[in-house]
């Protein structure tokens, strides 16, 4: 779990080489998708934006107030979707999209004003355009098979259609890495990444226009473009096999879908507790841990251990403390003597240690490579946000790997919202310019 300095020189090459080959259409982990988003904010963007955030527990609908390419006022609603509508057929589940839209529309009163709209939709989709994007599968808890090839666009404007009862014009889709960078932009202009390090991970750049082949619009002379890298499925071709360990096999073993996004595995939320729990597991079992415990089921029992409680216990190694790490064993049944203790929280820290490290050789590759004076990584997600070391490993590995790049980390908070509405804007612009 420690990796060699060779070791994270192999990882920074295969990076390097899956990107260069995902970028030029070869066979890649790295889907290297094209947003077709060419421009930020340029400060001139005004009035009223609609943004749709699908992909997380709950549904949103948000309405950003923009002046001077700045948000000014926000507006959301939450909806629930049930689970019959997740795992059914597509069109009911676009008609309540769309009904839910209509509902905060018109209790906004503005049903008959023409408004933009952005729609995040996070999961995997192949972009023909910035207003095209083709589901690859549903993830998470949505399995709506007849939408699979479909155009998430499509489904959603022939649904508003159906009502006809506002004008809202679907301009742009993205995902909530896009739309991270996208906001984290007007925080600071100097933003070209975006980050994820939530329930899953992954990252987008601002990639230089010429690098770039997939691309099936007329071209206008753009000089960038948002390039969505979709790393949580890095090393699922075996790239990565050199650093995969027994625990991240069981890990692995454990999870939804098997052999499939194994970098987000190492790093992610929804698995960063399941990595230090199937070491403590086996540490006990091996009779070098909890000696003379009963045997904890619950510890046994994949998902128990979940990444919040990761940062718990992190929290005491940072602190000096261990009144976490104790409460949280006791949840377990588990009355640990000291050496107990000292093991559990070296275990979260070295689980935690190379998540930090894996994402910092990425980012550093990612600095080289977009090779501007200074560069704002936005990072959004609750990983990121309540771990208690994270960042500040990050920013040493990072200069450490990219030494003399300036940059910077910055939380740039529900880019899954805000930043849909911004790229409506931008959509907006652009469409403008060209007519
Ligand atoms: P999403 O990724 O669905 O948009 P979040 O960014 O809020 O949502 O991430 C939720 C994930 O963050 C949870 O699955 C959990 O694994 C992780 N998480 C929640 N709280 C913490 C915490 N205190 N420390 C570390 N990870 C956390
Ligand atoms: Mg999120």
């Amino acid at each position: 779990m420690r990796f060699s300095v060779a070791t994270i020189r192999k990882i920074q090459d295969v990076f390097i080489s899956e990107m260069n080959k995902g970028i030029h259409q070869q066979p890649s982990s790295l889907q290297m998708e094209n947003t077709y988003i060419p421009e930020l904010l340029d400060g001139t963007e005004e009035g009223l934006y609609l943004a749709l955030d699908l992909g997380g527990t709950n549904f949103r609908v948000l309405l950003l107030e923009l002046a001077h390419g700045a948000p000014v006022r926000q507006e959301v609603k939450r909806y629930y979707i049930s689970s019959e509508l997740r795992v059914g057929s597509a069109i009911p589940l676009f008609d309540y999209l769309a009904e839910c839209v209509s509902d905060f529309v018109i209790s906004q009163g503005l049903q008959d004003v023409e408004l933009p709209l952005g729609f995040t939709f996070s999961f995997p989709m192949v972009q023909h355009s910035l207003d095209v994007g083709i589901l690859v599968t549903w993830t998470k808890t949505f399995n709506c098979s007849d939408a699979v090839n479909k155009d998430a666009v499509r489904l959603l404007r022939e649904a508003l259609d159906r009502r006809g009862d506002t004008k809202v014009k679907v301009v742009a889709v993205l995902n909530d890495t896009t739309g991270t960078l996208v906001q984290g932009s007007t925080l600071d202009p100097d933003t070209a990444i975006g980050l994820i390090l939530g329930t899953g991970s992954n990252a987008c750049y601002l990639e230089r226009a010429d690098r770039v082949e997939h691309w099936e619009t007329e071209r206008h002379g753009e000089r960038e473009v948002i390039i969505d890298i979709e790393w949580g499925a890095f090393g699922d071709n075996g790239v990565l096999d050199f650093i995969k360990t027994d625990f991240d096999r069981e890990n692995d073993a454990n999870s939804l879908i098997v052999n499939s996004f194994t970098f987000e595995k190492y790093i992610a939320g929804k698995y960063l507790g399941e990595v230090v729990r199937v070491i403590l597991a086996r540490l006990t079992k091996e009779g070098l841990l909890f000696v003379g415990e009963s045997t904890s089921e619950s510890l046994l029992t994949p998902g128990s251990l979940t990444t919040d409680l990761v940062s718990h216990i992190e929290q005491d190694s940072v602190d000096g403390d261990d009144s976490n790490t104790k409460e949280i064993l006791g949840k377990f049944g588990i009355i640990p003597d000291e050496d107990d203790i000292r093991i559990v929280q070296y275990v979260c820290e070295v689980a935690s240690n190379r998540a930090a490290l894996l994402v910092s050789i990425c980012l550093a590759t990612l600095l080289d490579r977009i090779d501007k004076e200074r560069i704002t990584i936005a990072v959004d997600g609750s990983l990121y946000k309540h771990h208690p070391r994270l960042e500040g490993w990050m920013k040493q590995y990072i200069s450490l790997l990219a030494p003399g790049r300036k940059f910077k980390l910055i939380h740039a908070e529900d880019g899954s919202g805000k930043g849909a509405a911004l790229v409506s804007a931008i959509a907006q612009r652009l469409k403008k310019r060209l007519q």
